[in-house]
């Protein structure tokens, strides 16, 4: 099958970054996600700032989400997406949820159940995290997210807490 017959899928990614100028760190992965080829943006978020995960010696995070329609199966969207990270900077260490220039996570890829050694989808936590289930009901309200409900039904169960729009 020749590229142009591939099914485009409709995908959510998750965007967090705490260090070096986090809001640049965020539009400048935005604009590389638009660049993928296969990929093309259809909705971006509000910016949210929020208090870290895990280790609270690090500064707040800017969050937000962006859907995509895309032609790339879910493990080379990841790798494209983990390719971003790396240009951007990021440095993986031992410690779990540390600070981090870029975080991009695969949040859903249509109606699809994913359970591999390296790629879980939905993200495992999508649905007790407000940092993204705020930004992901501003743009997609009647999402349905796959095997965990309505976003306005997981909305409802998770208090804003610490999360802030941004202007
Ligand atoms: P969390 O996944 O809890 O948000 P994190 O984003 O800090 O934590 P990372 O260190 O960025 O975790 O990623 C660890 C591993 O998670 C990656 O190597 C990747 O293979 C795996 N992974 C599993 N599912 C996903 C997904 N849906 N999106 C991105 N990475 C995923
Ligand atoms: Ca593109
Ligand atoms: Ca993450
Ligand atoms: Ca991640």
């Amino acid at each position: 099958m020749n590229n142009s017959a591939a099914e485009r899928v409709v995908a959510y990614i998750g965007l967090g970054s705490n260090l070096a100028n986090p809001v640049e760190q965020i539009q400048a992965a935005r604009t590389a996600i638009s660049q993928i080829a296969g990929v093309s943006e259809l909705a971006f978020s509000s910016l949210y700032q929020s208090s870290p995960m895990g280790p609270q010696d690090q500064p707040d995070y800017v969050n937000a989400v962006i859907s995509i329609e895309t032609e790339l199966p879910p493990i080379d969207l990841l790798r494209c997406l983990q390719g971003i990270e790396n240009a951007q900077g990021r440095v993986r260490k031992a410690e779990r949820w540390g600070a981090r220039t870029l975080d991009l996570d695969v949040l859903i890829y249509g109606d699809q159940l994913i359970k591999l050694p390296d790629l879980i989808v939905p993200h495992t936590g999508l649905a007790e995290r407000a940092f993204v289930l705020y930004p992901l009901y501003e743009i997609a309200p009647q999402l349905t997210v796959p095997g965990k409900g309505h976003i306005a039904d997981l909305l409802k169960q998770c208090p804003m807490n610490e999360l802030k729009r941004l202007d």
